[in-house]
């Protein structure tokens, strides 16, 4: 089976308990939860049983061994995690505002996550893997944009392929090299998992349909746009696939569309058929909204399955 790499941050997720609570003051947490995109896509892959690893950057404390461990017993590839003393695993302190937002208090940057490079341990996994994942919110800083960059050339120079989910806000693209990397990374993309909003920060046109055919347009193979509880979209050179999302209760939203991305890869990898990939992936989707914390809701293959036998769609997207 092909091996999934992904490079980025991983952290922890704290968590305000009640809905409308404000960092301003005291209050109830809950966490650490093990976080980071990156992180939450290769333990998807894996829990899949797609051969996934990861190549990531934590320090010698407990929100780095909690986040190991975890990806550790669900099968995914630690071998290029470099455990730094003297630096601290990132954190996110997340508020949900009372219209469903989100509030972020993050340190990732100036946390052991602004460390990752491209070591011998990193490019012993590179050298095995066949598809390479990027994260928007990976390219945070030169150095971490050089190691994504490191990562695409490498599994391409194998004939291997890129996924990418952009995951970015419009003020992000300020950020030092961000729109430089998201060029370059577009043109080596093959299948790019936007969520709404993000296709049109990179298409001229309006309307779904279009920006996603001037995407193709760029060479990219497969467009699937993620849609929330209404489901995905996918468009490639034969047309439009759309498949509709699942009913479930929505607790926690986070990492939702890191687990579609992954199990959308996975069977995309399988060179299974967009509807059964596309299913399979809102599964996925919906099973982590059910659970509090991004990455408490990850399925197996097994649970997926199971999860599809009585589950119900919404409405046709
Ligand atoms: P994230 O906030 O993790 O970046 P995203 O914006 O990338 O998420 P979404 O479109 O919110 O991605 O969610 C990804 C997928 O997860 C959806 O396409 C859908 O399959 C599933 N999903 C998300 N929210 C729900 C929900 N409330 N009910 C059912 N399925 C959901
Ligand atoms: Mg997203």
């Amino acid at each position: 089976m092909k091996k999934l790499v992904c490079a980025g941050e991983i952290l922890v997720e704290i968590m305000a308990e009640r809905i409308g609570q404000s960092f301003l003051a005291p209050g109830p947490l809950v966490g650490p939860f093990p976080s980071g995109a990156p992180a939450i896509f290769i333990d998807q892959a894996a829990r899949l049983g797609q051969p996934a690893g990861l190549i990531a950057a934590v320090g010698d404390d407990d929100f780095g061994h909690l986040n190991i461990e975890r990806l550790r017993a669900d099968g995914a590839d630690i071998s290029a995690i470099k455990v730094h003393r003297g630096a601290a695993t990132g954190t996110a302190f997340v508020t949900y505002e009372t219209d469903g937002s989100r509030h972020f208090v993050y340190n990732i940057k100036q946390s052991a996550a602004g460390l990752i490079e491209i070591g011998a341990e990193a490019r012993a996994l590179l050298a095995g893997a066949d598809h390479f994942h990027v994260m928007g919110t990976s390219l945070f800083s030169p150095e971490v944009i050089e190691v994504a960059r490191n990562g695409i050339e490498t599994v391409k120079a194998r004939g291997g392929t890129v996924s990418f989910d952009p995951n970015i806000r419009k003020e992000m693209l300020d950020l030092p090299g961000l729109r430089d990397a998201l060029h370059f990374v577009l043109s080596k993309t093959d299948v790019f998992l936007p969520s709404g909003p993000e296709l049109f920060i990179f298409a001229k046109a309006a309307d779904e349909e279009n920006a996603a055919r001037e995407m193709l347009d760029r060479g990219i193979s497969t467009v699937v746009v993620k849609k929330g509880a209404q489901g995905a979209v996918h468009y490639d050179q034969t047309g439009r696939t759309a498949s509709p999302g699942f009913v479930v209760d929505e607790i926690d939203p986070t990492g939702a569309g890191d687990c579609f991305a992954a199990a959308f890869v996975s069977f995309w990898l399988r060179a299974e058929a967009p509807e059964k990939a596309l299913r399979i992936a809102n599964s996925c989707g919906a099973l982590a909204v059910t659970k509090k914390g991004p990455m408490e809701g990850i399925a197996s293959l097994a649970a997926v399955e199971a999860f599809l036998a009585t589950a119900k769609t919404g409405a046709p997207v």
